[in-house]
């Protein structure tokens, strides 16, 4: 999609620290880290949020959890825990409108709110 900040870090025109990438996903670390550990997991085809996943996409979304497991794994934190966040729409606090989800830690994470 033409204006969106992910699609253009997809797509190499904006710059992006890779954590991970197949032909499907990519992970990618938050410019503006809320936490020691904080990457951004989104799939590579324009999703806008949760909202807007259609039941065909269900092994993606599938994929993308194992994707988060591996890197929980590989970088080391798995054991000590992390927190993951979709922000969907206006009350969730979405700002990108491109699917994704943060893994956060590297901290005990306060503010919990579920
Ligand atoms: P949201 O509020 O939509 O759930 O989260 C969007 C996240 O994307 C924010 O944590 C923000 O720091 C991050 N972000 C926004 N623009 C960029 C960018 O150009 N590069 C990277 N690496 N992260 C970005
Ligand atoms: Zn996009």
């Amino acid at each position: 999609m033409e204006d969106c900040v992910f699609c253009k870090i997809v797509d190499g025109k904006i710059p992006s620290n890779k954590v991970f990438e197949n032909d499907e996903i990519l992970a990618f670390k938050d410019i503006n880290p809320a936490a020691p550990i904080h990457i951004l997991v989104i799939p590579k085809k324009h999703i806008k949020s949760i909202n807007e996943i259609e039941n065909k996409d269900e092994d993606l979304i599938g994929k993308i959890f194992a994707v988060i497991r591996d890197i929980a794994k590989e970088q080391g934190f798995a054991d000590e825990g992390y927190r993951v966040i979709s922000n969907c729409g206006i009350n969730g606090g979405q700002e990108v409108p491109h699917l994704h989800f943060h893994i956060i830690g590297g901290k005990k994470l306060g503010d919990k709110i579920v």
